[in-house]
């Protein structure tokens, strides 16, 4: 029987006010029911928002490093339960187990370092112009912020948002996607038995509505949301006229280029890594690869030959190396892509079709699929297609494939394989893009560095590393005028 999941409001599990509940299942075997979960309204948020406003006072004025003890005690459970975690994941999201462990590893990793944080925070001791006076910066928090997160890290992505958001007193309402919320009910209940106090950290379940409610929500002072450019912007635009704050990360078209000196079965291994781990559901997932005229060819063949190879199936079984697409809809959307490939003239060298054979019949499976000759006018290269589907176009020169490269909408990641330290370094000048690799694939954060991108992908914030503190606190500056009379500044400096 599957099991009932509930909201995490005021620290009790509870279902939705209104009773509805939605059905979540296995995209790898969609008869089986991972859970049921409710289908929360406005008046669940109101009331998460009314618990989180209420345990607001009490976590702002927590030391840090208590919230960061919390904290770290949800890494060391998170450890404890990552096998079990990451089983739940590949059966929720489908994605290959070595994959689910690495997301919960993420989530892990972002748990110790924050935790650290308790005891740093830093904000700045500086001069002052006048004497006898001291000057220094210091964070706060925001208050009550919201948290809209997508189903391809069902764990990573949380743990980006609410651990830096708690460690700065923040209390908070997530929604996580409604494709992944076994995941996310998971990681709450961890964070629970961590010690949070109730109220800190409230969940609510629920699709596209149920987002759409929390961001209309007055009372959030801020939202900070990850998933599509579509849903990312409807979420920016009422933020900007609500005068809510606002982060936003959302999606790519990642690039890899291969130059001719670079290690080519590095570059290749890279290449297959890039386009078809996670089943190219990573908005870091290489979706275009430009390759130097001299040895295009031969890289196409090879990297066609590994395409047609990898195995595919089941995230639980061990030979899997590529598991399937989330729903039947993204299954849809990625088939009419490589439609319009095809229809405007890409040639289609292996793959475009659903994936058949013994295990896949029950799942949103779909071929690994390479495209060239493609135009850079086709829409196979300037939409994100969140899928198995890579396009490999050649190039001139290491200038010619950076050009080629900035000409998208989006700037999420990007990367070069090349011997020649001058290649690297021009691509790391000169590529728009929030992050580039040098001889490594287009995918592989770190949570210690900041992640996010230019243009379409992102709204000038970077979660993750230090920067993520930016996002969820804000500065206050601090004067001490200890000369006992009335200074002014810039009138009395001289
Ligand atoms: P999505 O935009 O459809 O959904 C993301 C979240 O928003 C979900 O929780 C969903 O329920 C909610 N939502 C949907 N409509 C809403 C609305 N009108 N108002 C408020 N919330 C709403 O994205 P997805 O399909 O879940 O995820 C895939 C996308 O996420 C890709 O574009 C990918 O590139 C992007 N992504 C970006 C990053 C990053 O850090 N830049 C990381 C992972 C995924």
């Amino acid at each position: 029987m599957a099991k009932n999941y509930l909201n995490h409001i005021d620290g009790k599990w509870v279902p939705s006010i209104a009773g509805k509940t939605f059905k979540d299942t296995n995209p790898a075997d969609w008869n089986e029911v991972i859970g049921i979960f409710p289908e929360s309204g406005p008046e669940d948020i109101e009331r998460a928002v009314q618990a989180a406003e209420n345990a607001y006072e009490s976590w702002r004025l927590t030391p840090p490093p208590t919230r960061g003890e919390i904290i770290l005690k949800a890494g060391l459970l998170l450890k404890q339960n990552k096998e079990r975690l990451a089983r739940l994941m590949t059966r929720e999201m489908g994605k290959v187990l070595k994959e689910t462990r690495g997301d919960v590893q993420e989530a892990i990793d972002m748990a110790y370092y924050v935790a650290g944080e308790g005891r740093r925070l830093f904000g700045q001791t500086t001069t002052s112009e006048l004497k006898n006076k001291f000057a220094m910066s210091v964070r706060m928090p925001v208050g009550v912020c919201g948290l809209i997160t997508p189903w391809n890290f069902p764990v990573a992505i949380p743990s980006w948002k609410v651990f830096p958001a708690l460690i700065c007193g923040n209390t908070l309402v997530f929604k996580p996607a409604e494709d992944t919320p076994a995941s996310a009910s998971e990681f709450v209940e961890i964070l629970r038995q961590a010690g949070l106090p109730p109220g800190v950290l409230n969940l609510v379940h629920g699709g596209p509505k149920t987002g759409e409610a929390l961001v209309h929500h007055p009372r959030f002072r801020l939202i900070s949301f990850t998933g599509s450019c579509e849903v990312g912007r409807l979420v920016g635009e009422h933020c900007g006229r609500t005068l809510k704050r606002c982060s936003l990360e959302m999606g790519g078209k990642n690039a890899q280029i291969v130059m001719a000196d670079a290690d080519l079965n590095l570059a290749l291994e890279g290449a297959v890594w890039g386009a078809f781990g996670t089943t190219g559901q990573r908005c870091t997932a290489t979706s275009r690869v430009y390759i130097e005229r001299k040895v295009y060819d031969s890289f196409c063949r090879a990297l066609v030959r590994r395409a047609k190879n990898i195995h595919i199936g089941n995230g639980l079984k061990p030979r899997t190396e590529m598991g399937p697409l989330i729903n039947e809809s993204q299954r849809e959307r990625v088939h009419s892509y490589v439609s319009s490939g095809i229809e405007e003239g890409a040639h289609l060298e292996c793959g475009g079709g659903f994936a058949q054979g013994a295990g896949l019949k029950r799942g949103y499976f779909y071929q690994p699929t390479v495209f060239t000759h493609v135009d850079p006018k086709m829409k196979i290269i300037r939409e994100e297609i969140f899928g198995p589907v890579v396009c490999l176009m050649p190039v001139k020169d290491v200038e010619d494939a950076i050009r080629q490269v900035n000409d998208t909408a989006y700037g999420l990641s990007t990367s070069i394989y090349s011997r020649d330290v001058n290649h690297a370094m021009r691509a790391i000048r000169d590529l728009e893009a929030g992050i580039t690799y040098v001889n490594g694939p287009t995918i592989g954060a770190e949570v210690h560095l900041p992640f996010g991108g230019v243009k379409n992908t992102g709204n000038g914030h970077r979660e993750a590393g230090q920067t993520a503190l930016d996002i969820f606190s804000e500065w206050k500056s601090v004067f001490i005028d200890y000369s006992g009379k009335l200074q002014k500044a810039q009138i009395d400096a001289d």
